[in-house]
C-alpha cells in the first residue's frame, strides 16, 4: 500500500502549507493549525491534531509523514551530562548531549550523520559522512533535549552548542532553517545570542554567514596558528590555509561586530611550546577574539595526549599578557563518551 513516497510535511514552509490546504478545498488558516501542532506542539502524529476534523488528519496521513527523530538509548553521566542516541527516520543514528552547570543547560547537537571531515584527533571523523540533517532533524533534537532539561533540571534549555557530529558549515541551509525554527516565536522562541555554531574553519562559508547577517555566535577549532602543524592534525587544512581562514574572520567581523571563540586543545609534542603560543597570540590580533582551551577526551589509540599543566599555564600567561580573553574548559560526560570529539555512535 505505502508505495506513493510520502513527503516530509515539516519540509513545507507556513506559506506552503496555507497553499496545499487553498488548493485542497480547504482554508489557509488550516495550514496555520496543522503548522502550530508540527513546530510549536511538537506533534508525532496527525492523530494529535484534535482541532482538525477527522477527514483532515486523514487527508494528511495519505499525503504527508511526520518523520520524528525517536531518542532511543538515554545514558547519564556521574556528572550529570546526559547523551542521546537518536535514530532518524531511515534508522541512522546521531547522538545529542545536555551538558548541565549551576545555572545553564546548554544542548550540544548534530548537523550530520557522521563527517566529511578528518580531524585526527575526532572520533567522529572515523564514521564517513552519510548525510546532512534536515532541519526537522535538528530542531527535534533541541526539543527532546529542553524536554530532559524541564523534566531533570527543572528549567528550560540555555544555550545550544553545534558541537556534536558533523561540520554545521557543510549542511549550512539545514542548519539555518534549524536555527530560524528555533529562534522564531513560532518554534522555541530562543534568542539566537545564545547559540554558537562551531565550525572546524570553512572560510567560503564564514564569509557567507557574514553576508548573511546571522545573529547567532561563532566558533573555530583552531589548535594550532601554524598551517604546517594545523595540517597534520587537521588535514582539510590544506585546501583552507590559515590565511584564507583569518580572511575569512575579518570579513566576519567586520561585518557583524560579534567576536569570535577559538577552540584550542592543547597536545603533547604537537602545539605546546612556546612558538605555538606565539603564533596563536599574532592569530588573535586579528580580530576581535577569545580562547577556550579545551581539555583533550582521549579517543583510545594514545596517538594524541594531553598536556602538561607546565604547558597549560604557559598559554594562559601568555594569552593573558597580551590581554587576549582565555578560559580553561574541563570535560563534561566522558564516562559516557559524550565529551568534545568522543561521539561515535558507541553507546
Ligand atoms: N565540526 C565542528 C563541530 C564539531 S567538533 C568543529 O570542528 O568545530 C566540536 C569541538 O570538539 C571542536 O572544537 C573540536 O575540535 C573538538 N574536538 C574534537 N575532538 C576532540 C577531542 N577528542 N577532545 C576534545 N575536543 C575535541
Amino acid at each position: 500500500m505505502d508505495t506513493i513516497k510520502k513527503k516530509d510535511i515539516r519540509a513545507l514552509t507556513k506559506e506552503q502549507l496555507r497553499e496545499f490546504f487553498v488548493a485542497n478545498g480547504d482554508k489557509a488558516f488550516r495550514g496555520n493549525q496543522v503548522y502550530e501542532w508540527l513546530w510549536q506542539k511538537g506533534a508525532h502524529s496527525f492523530e494529535e491534531m484534535t482541532n482538525v476534523s477527522k477527514e483532515t488528519r486523514d487527508m494528511l496521513e495519505n499525503n504527508f509523514v511526520i518523520n520524528h527523530i525517536k531518542v532511543d538509548v538515554m545514558q547519564r553521566s556521574n556528572d550529570g551530562t546526559i547523551k542521546n542516541a537518536v535514530r532518524l527516520h531511515d534508522d541512522l543514528v546521531v547522538e545529542s548531549v545536555l551538558i548541565p552547570t549551576k545555572t545553564r543547560s546548554t544542548a550540544c547537537v548534530s548537523s550530520q550523520v557522521g563527517c566529511s571531515l578528518d580531524c585526527k584527533f575526532c572520533a567522529t571523523s572515523r564514521l564517513k559522512r552519510m548525510r546532512n540533517l534536515n532541519p526537522d532533524e535538528i530542531y527535534d533534537q533541541v526539543v527532546a533535549i529542553d524536554n530532559e532539561s524541564r523534566l531533570y533540571f527543572n528549567r528550560p534549555l540555555s544555550n545550544i552548542v553545534f558541537m556534536g557530529m558533523g561540520e554545521p558549515l557543510m549542511n549550512y541551509n539545514n542548519v539555518l532553517k534549524a536555527i530560524d525554527k528555533i529562534t522564531s516565536p513560532e518554534g522555541l522562541g530562543m534568542s539566537p545570542k545564545r547559540i554558537v555554531v562551531s565550525t572546524s574553519g570553512v572560510p567560503k562559508m564564514i564569509r557567507k554567514m557574514a553576508d548573511d547577517e546571522v545573529k547567532f555566535k561563532l566558533a573555530v577549532s583552531l589548535h594550532s596558528a601554524i598551517d604546517e602543524i594545523r595540517t597534520s592534525i587537521m588535514p582539510f587544512n590544506a585546501n583552507f590555509t590559515l590565511t584564507d581562514l583569518r580572511q575569512s574572520l575579518q570579513y566576519w567581523y567586520a561585518k557583524t561586530k560579534s567576536r569570535i571563540t577559538y577552540e584550542y586543545v592543547i597536545w603533547k609534542g604537537i602545539n605546546d611550546s612556546q612558538k605555538d603560543v606565539d603564533a596563536l597570540v599574532d592569530f588573535c590580533k586579528f580580530a576581535p577574539s577569545k580562547v577556550n582551551l579545551i581539555e583533550y577526551n582521549p579517543i583510545d589509540d594514545g596517538e594524541f595526549q594531553q598536556a602538561s599543566n607546565a604547558a597549560i599555564d604557559m598559554y594562559v600567561n601568555t594569552l593573558e599578557q597580551h590581554n587576549i580573553a582565555v578560559t580553561v574548559r574541563r570535560s563534561r560526560g566522558k564516562d559516557i563518551d559524550a565529551a568534545c570529539g568522543q561521539l561515535a555512535n558507541k553507546a
